[in-house]
């Protein structure tokens, strides 16, 4: 049944930002990094998923009409072929086969596809009803990194996982499994795939911006809780170690030239 399934990997461009952003302790803060956007889409024979969508349209048109604030320390590096439906309709992907929009988080460097939901007329949103809730009701040291325009607006089918949902199994088959991963953000959740080859990527999203965060070696300077960012990577091992799974780090400019991007895929 599921000689379809593929993951394709998107390359959403990257974002400039200071060092000391990404690596908590990193002092200098004149130094810059660039570091990879990416996101994904699953497709399956009983619909299509995509996995954030990196960046609204809109910030290629005008990044700092869009974001606000948040362009003073991140800056984004991305053109309008980027976005999220030339991409997929590079791939062939119909828009309106996409059943669901699932999300790590609700960050603006996340949020491309429920930006573009009027394109999805059959997709639902999946995100955790913490991270929900968080993103719609934030405190004002949080708000800066998230883009209400891409998200607070009419026409978006939620569907929002309880904390008891943890493992959540998409489609009841092994393919996609949504895990709990809070600490960048209160909600965070990754996704564990598993393709009928029996290979599986575990796609950690900000949960481990880098393998180095995953092997705390170092930890993200922007994170909501060091202790459960902390307990959320070693969640991400143990789960790797299970599934012997490969875990795609959220902004790692050096595995994402290790990976194939799309149109390549893995089946
Ligand atoms: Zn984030």
């Amino acid at each position: 049944m599921n000689d379809r399934v593929r993951l394709y990997m998107f390359d959403g461009g990257s974002m400039c930002l200071p060092r000391r952003n990404a690596i908590l302790g990193a002092a200098n803060g004149d130094e810059m990094i660039t570091c990879p956007v990416i996101w994904f889409a699953i497709t399956h024979p009983r619909g299509n998923v995509i996995v954030d969508g990196g960046n609204a349209a809109e910030v290629a048109v005008d990044a700092k009409a869009h974001w606000g604030a948040i362009t003073d320390v991140a800056w984004p590096i991305f053109t309008a072929e980027q976005a999220v439906v030339p991409s997929l309709e590079r791939v062939d992907i119909d828009l309106t086969t996409v059943r669901w929009i699932i999300q790590s988080h609700l960050h603006q460097d996340h949020t491309g596809a429920v930006a573009a939901i009027d394109r999805f007329p059959n997709a639902q949103v999946l995100v955790t009803r913490t991270e929900y809730e968080f993103a719609h009701a934030l405190p004002t040291f949080a708000a800066a990194s998230y883009v209400k325009a891409d998200y607070v607006k009419a026409g978006i089918d939620w569907v929002q996982l309880e904390e008891s949902d943890d493992g959540y199994d998409l489609f009841g088959d092994g393919t996609i499994r949504c895990w709990r991963t809070s600490g960048h953000t209160p909600g965070h959740q990754s996704f564990e795939v598993t393709l009928r080859s029996g290979e599986t990527y575990l796609l950690a999203a900000d949960a481990a911006n880098t393998i180095d965060h995953l092997e705390e070696r170092a930890l993200p300077g922007f994170l909501m809780d060091a202790v459960e960012t902390t307990r959320s990577v070693r969640k991400l091992r143990r789960l790797a170690w299970r599934s012997e799974a490969t875990v795609i780090a959220g902004h790692d400019a050096e595995q994402w030239p290790t990976l194939k991007h799309a149109p390549e895929y893995y089946q």
